[in-house]
């Protein structure tokens, strides 16, 4: 939540006071919603305080009992759940957004669309990737290879991934910003 549009260099030091403050959702609890507030301000969107605020509630009530669907935690949306099943619960799952989609359709092929998100060949493909215990890995290498190689401008000659690619460097018929 706090990585949502926002550099982690920026996150750091918010996140470190966060598991200093607390060391459950219970104990966080304890803190106002203007409080969790301006804990949040560095991170910069103004709604992400009260979108916290509202999470650690849901947390708290649930305590017992991490929700089934982590989608129901208020600010946690398909991305996030992903990456945290991957992480914590070895959840074999593809946290797609639109930089993995960049890099699924290179590698595979696809040509681009406005609506390539939502491409079920593509899904397939990205969560192919993730069958393995190591899933987690995977969603943070893709995250790696978007930001450093697989860029809307790709550095080809750099890539591990080279060989197997489906990119076309000269024709960029599918070249995704
Ligand atoms: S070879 Fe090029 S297009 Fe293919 S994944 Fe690597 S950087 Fe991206």
């Amino acid at each position: 939540m706090m990585l949502r549009r926002t550099k982690a260099d920026q996150v750091v030091r918010v996140y470190q006071t966060f598991t200093h403050l607390f060391q459950s959702p219970e104990e966080a609890a304890q803190l106002s919603l203007k409080e969790i507030e301006k804990l949040c301000r560095p991170l910069g969107l103004h709604y992400r305080g009260s979108e916290i605020y509202r999470a650690i509630h849901h947390l708290n009530l649930h305590k017992d009992a991490i929700p089934d669907s982590l989608e129901e935690i208020p600010g946690i949306g398909p991305y996030s759940a992903a990456m945290i099943r991957s992480k914590l619960f070895y959840g074999r799952e593809a946290a797609i957004d639109s930089n993995v989609v960049r890099i699924i359709a290179r590698l595979s092929g696809i040509p681009f669309y406005h609506e390539l998100r939502r491409n079920k060949n593509l899904i397939a493909a990205a969560n192919h990737l993730h069958q393995t215990k190591h899933a987690s890995s995977v969603n943070l290498a893709l995250i790696d290879l978007a930001a450093l190689i697989c860029k809307p401008a790709p550095s080809c000659s750099q890539c591990p991934l080279q060989t197997v690619c489906k990119f076309d460097l000269q024709k960029q018929n599918y070249f995704i910003s």
